[in-house]
């Protein structure tokens, strides 16, 4: 039997709910996470619910995780997993950088 795993590509992402009353515009989510979280000109938080890919999964928590006023709370599966899938990824695409000669 195959098992063979899903890319992340075809794993639902994660839900964003950000709290624009509790931003006190350190722009640290940004910062860590350029292509999920907006700011608005005057550098607070310019999203209320987002739904994000699985390829911007992790760095939507990573974003969460780094600001000091806990404005932003991730729904769905926890950051760890998003790391363990990231590393599977890398794992199966990366190819072996040493080739051993058939000769020997
Ligand atoms: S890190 Fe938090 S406080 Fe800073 S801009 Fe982002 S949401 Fe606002």
């Amino acid at each position: 039997m195959n098992h063979q795993r899903d890319s992340l590509q075809d794993e639902p992402g994660v839900r964003v709910k950000a709290h624009p009353g509790l931003c006190l515009g350190y722009g640290n989510c940004h910062r860590f996470a350029p292509d999920v979280y907006e700011l608005d000109d005057e550098g607070m938080i310019d999203v209320h619910l987002l739904e994000v890919p699985s390829s911007l999964a992790l760095q939507a928590w990573i974003g969460a995780t780094v600001c000091p006023e806990r404005a932003i709370t991730v729904i769905g599966p926890a950051e760890e997993h998003w790391r363990q899938r990231q590393r599977a990824e890398s794992a199966a695409t990366n190819t072996p950088n040493e080739k051993r000669d058939p000769s020997l």
